[in-house]
């Protein structure tokens, strides 16, 4: 079933640029959606009006059914976990810290959060002794991880992926590329991950929404459709 349904959507920016044209896509849950395509063809504007970082200034995002423009932010950003290209690791925090953050807001005692955030250090594939170390001990790779998992400690329905392997070395990323391509369909989250590579796109997505430039939806289609054409 759709999750997240966009409907004729357009963003355009104050200084006239239109970001996102007339866009309409479902996002089925549990699955990988892509948005792929070169950069400024409006994939990064798209994806953030899906938790109101950014508002459409036309047409509707809904969500589970509902108008996600009806929604209180906070309510809304609560089910979406978001994870971007540099990690975004509080630096004067630990790693079991960063993990632990959302659920230590939320209330979840102190020693169950840090359990849960050992657990998901192994489900992202680190070992433990990364707990106690800083986010300036760890390379690029090792912080998208826990950038990934800090994520998943909020327990979203769907976290939002902008080009989250995208800085790193090739063979890391392939590594990544690999691992997480599991990591959804084992949790049962859905995940709308945006990247400028075809390859990491089709290695990665259920669904893939190819953009162009001027911000246009040129296709969408299972990965298996893209490869014929
Ligand atoms: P990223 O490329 O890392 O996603 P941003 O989302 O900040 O970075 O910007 C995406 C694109 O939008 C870039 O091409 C940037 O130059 C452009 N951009 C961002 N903010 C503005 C702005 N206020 N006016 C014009 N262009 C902008
Ligand atoms: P992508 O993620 O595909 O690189 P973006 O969504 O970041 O594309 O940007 C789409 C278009 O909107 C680009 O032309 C970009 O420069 C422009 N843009 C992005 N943010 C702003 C902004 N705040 N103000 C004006 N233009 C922007």
């Amino acid at each position: 079933s759709n999750m997240i349904e966009f409907r004729d959507v357009e963003k355009r920016y104050p200084d006239g640029t239109v970001a996102v044209r007339s866009l309409s896509l479902d996002v089925a849950e549990g699955q990988t959606t892509v948005f792929v395509g070169p950069s400024g063809c409006g994939k990064t504007t798209s994806l953030r009006m899906i938790n109101r970082m950014i508002e459409p200034t036309a047409g509707r995002i809904s969500i589970d059914g509902i108008d996600a423009a009806t929604l209180a932010k906070a309510e809304l950003r609560r089910g979406i976990g978001y994870v971007i290209q540099n990690a975004g690791l509080f630096p004067h925090r630990t790693v079991a810290q960063n993990i632990a953050t959302v659920p230590r807001l939320n209330g979840v005692p102190a020693a169950k959060a840090r359990d849960r955030a050992m657990q998901l250090l192994e489900l992202v594939g680190l070992p433990a002794e990364f707990a106690g170390r800083y986010p300036s001990q760890l390379s690029g790779g090792q912080q998208q991880r826990v950038g990934v998992a800090r994520a998943l400690a909020a327990e979203p329905r769907v976290i939002l992926m902008d080009e989250p392997f995208s800085a790193l070395d090739p063979v890391v990323r392939a590594e990544l590329q690999e691992e997480f391509s599991r990591l959804g369909p084992e949790l049962g989250t859905t995940i709308v991950f945006v990247t400028h590579d075809i390859d990491e796109a089709i290695r990665l997505g259920d669904r893939i929404a190819v953009f162009e430039p001027g911000g246009v939806l040129a296709q969408y289609a299972a990965p298996e459709e893209l490869l014929e054409a």
